[in-house]
């Protein structure tokens, strides 16, 4: 479930992850390869006192391995411990490794106390980047259930994942980048963002022109486009005809052709493509 971020809720869930990070030693920040900037959110650093955050670029597979590696350096160089995964099909020993060298230097303090430290992890992000699906794949089971709401409690209970290592059993959920306006339109292009609340026809014809820029051959040939140069309008009337989203009497099914452009874009039909590079 999508949701409208209205203040009210924003409020209430930041309430709710500050309560969740108090309880935390880990947290596994995750955000969308395709998206780093604008699917983290703005305000964890500034929330985060005594614990290691890990960042993922979950969904590696769908972005473009080349612009993931720029990511990563970026990142490594500002002194942030990231790596690129696929919870999908990841391992799930990858995770555990990572998670192994961020608790280290407590676990370490802790033995010198001569205590065994059980350490905490939580998942987080914006909704739609994997949450759930990475809590899965560190259990090996299906215990998070897809899908958020924002500012329900939910049980926020620990699974165990060895003795010395406990999972929070739901995802922390972030708000995402609103304030800055490419940033919550690329939010809806991934779902992270209710597209309900925009012009899906505005939002469409957005992304094929974000698309094009970026990856014009593999784009045009998936959604039939001859000429890369339409803008507007223009360009959603192509990708009409091209794939035939016709109604009877001749008129361009919009609503058809935005929910399959929308749709094979988040399912990756259009290739490895990353809509944002690094700066710099
Ligand atoms: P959450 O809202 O953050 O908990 O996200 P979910 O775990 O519910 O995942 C949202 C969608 O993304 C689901 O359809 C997942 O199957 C899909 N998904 C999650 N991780 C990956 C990944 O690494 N690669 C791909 N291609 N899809 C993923």
């Amino acid at each position: 479930m999508l949701i409208n971020w209205y203040p009210g809720h924003m409020a209430k869930t930041k309430r709710q992850l500050q309560e969740q990070l108090g309880r935390v030693d880990v947290v596994i920040e995750l955000c969308d390869a395709r998206l780093p900037y604008s699917s983290r959110n703005p305000d964890l650093e500034k929330m985060i006192v005594n614990q290691k955050v890990i960042l993922v670029l979950n969904k590696a597979d769908l972005a473009d391995p080349n612009v993931t590696a720029l990511w990563i350096k970026q990142f490594r160089e500002k002194g942030l411990t990231v790596y690129p995964f696929s919870a999908s099909s990841g391992k799930g020993k990858d995770l555990l490794a990572w998670i192994d060298e961020a608790a280290k230097e407590k676990v370490a303090k802790a033995l010198e106390k001569g205590v065994r430290k059980v350490v905490r992890v939580m998942v987080a992000g914006v909704p739609n980047v994997g949450k759930s699906t990475l809590i899965n794949r560190l259990h090996g089971s299906s215990i998070a259930k897809t899908g958020d709401t924002p500012g329900v409690t939910k049980s926020n209970q620990w699974v165990n994942i060895s003795p010395y290592l406990q999972l929070m059993d739901s995802p922390g959920l972030l708000w995402p980048r609103l304030d800055d306006q490419t940033a919550a339109r690329r939010l809806c292009y991934i779902g992270s963002v209710k597209d309900d609340v925009v012009d899906t026809a505005m939002l469409t014809i957005n992304l094929l022109q974000e698309l094009l820029a970026v990856r014009p051959g593999p784009v045009m040939e998936r959604f039939k486009i001859r000429n890369g140069e339409l803008q507007g309008e223009e360009l959603l009337q192509e990708v009409c005809r091209g794939r035939g989203f016709l109604l009877k009497g001749g008129n361009y099914d919009y609503d058809r052709c935005c929910q399959v452009v929308l749709d094979e874009f988040r399912a990756g039909k259009c290739g490895r493509i990353s809509l944002e590079v690094p700066e710099g």
